[in-house]
């Protein structure tokens, strides 16, 4: 079986990045810039932002990390984000999600300049990615694509099963398939004899957040796992399928799959650069 190695995939699309963006500088213009939004205090999405803020800089790009006391009115972030639609040396804008409950988040997501939403969540990006016309992609969604077609991995004519029907992953991901060409079947909460559909997928890709979701047992021989779930079972990282016990069985089942961790996660972040960068370049003519 051949481990998907999302680190080092993501490490080759950040290096590259890096280098346009160093050459960008060197030509005396200034870098993309990424303003990033957290409102409230919660500890996972304080690191998200702050991982998202450094390894923006350590491209070369600028960065504005706005962190705002959950008591901010809607109407207060709203005026912060009209600022930045209206300002030219802002490129790119991300609201980290989740809101605090007293927030609409569609909303405010929609207030984004859709030409300038980092994270390809306003409806406008919504629509046109399910029209098979993407502007800017979700980052997972684009991140899952990225490593299949980095690996190798076709789905023009596979049969692909999708696990998790949320707007952020599994959703915009059976879209993206579909428009390669791939027969998916998207599988829900509701879905009955999940095993039984696992089983006729040539590739399987899971993203439910529920650990032990499937057995090794539950894929066809050779095939492939992309395992997008991250769950924290006794303090330790594990996907819905993917896990230190699981991996020797897997290891005789499968022909590829991703890690939890070093899988799908690290490419998310290194789509959001990317999509920074892209939207810098399609608003710089370049
Ligand atoms: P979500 O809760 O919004 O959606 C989960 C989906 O899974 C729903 O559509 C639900 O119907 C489905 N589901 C739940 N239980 C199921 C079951 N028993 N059988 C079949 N389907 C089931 O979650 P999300 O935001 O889409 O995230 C899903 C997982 O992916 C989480 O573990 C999350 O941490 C992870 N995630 C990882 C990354 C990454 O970068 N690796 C990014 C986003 C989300």
């Amino acid at each position: 079986m051949r481990i998907i190695d999302g680190k080092e995939c993501a490490q080759q699309v950040k290096d590259q990045i890096a280098a346009e963006v160093a050459d960008i500088r060197a030509k005396g213009q200034r870098p993309p810039r990424l303003e990033i939004f957290l409102v409230g205090d919660r500890p996972d999405s304080l690191a998200y932002v702050r991982s998202k803020d450094k390894t923006c800089r350590a491209l070369g790009m600028d960065c504005g990390l706005h962190l705002l006391p959950d008591s901010t009115s809607e109407s207060d972030l709203t005026a912060m984000i009209d600022d930045c639609n209206r300002n030219d040396n802002v490129d790119a804008i991300l609201i980290q999600l989740p809101l605090p409950d007293h927030y609409n988040s569609a909303r405010v997501l929609d207030l984004i300049d859709y030409r300038k939403d980092a994270d390809g969540l306003h409806l406008m990006n919504v629509g046109l990615l399910h029209l098979g016309e993407p502007y800017v992609m979700p980052c997972t969604p684009k991140g899952i694509m990225t490593l299949l077609e980095t690996n190798d991995i076709e789905v023009s004519g596979e049969h692909v099963v999708m696990i998790g029907r949320s707007q952020l992953v599994g959703e915009p991901t059976a879209k993206l398939l579909i428009h390669n060409n791939a027969t998916v079947t998207l599988c829900h909460s509701r879905t009955k004899n999940l095993s039984a559909i696992a089983r006729l997928g040539d590739i399987v890709i899971t993203a439910a957040g529920c650990p032990n979701l499937l057995q090794p047992t539950d894929f066809k021989e050779g095939a492939v796992l992309i395992d997008v779930a991250m769950n924290r079972v006794d303090g330790k990282l594990q996907g819905d399928v993917y896990s230190e016990a699981t991996r020797p069985e897997l290891e005789k089942r499968l022909r590829a799959c991703t890690p939890v961790p070093g899988g799908v996660g690290p490419m998310t972040i290194a789509m959001l650069m990317q999509n920074v960068l892209d939207i810098y370049k399609i608003r710089h003519g370049l």
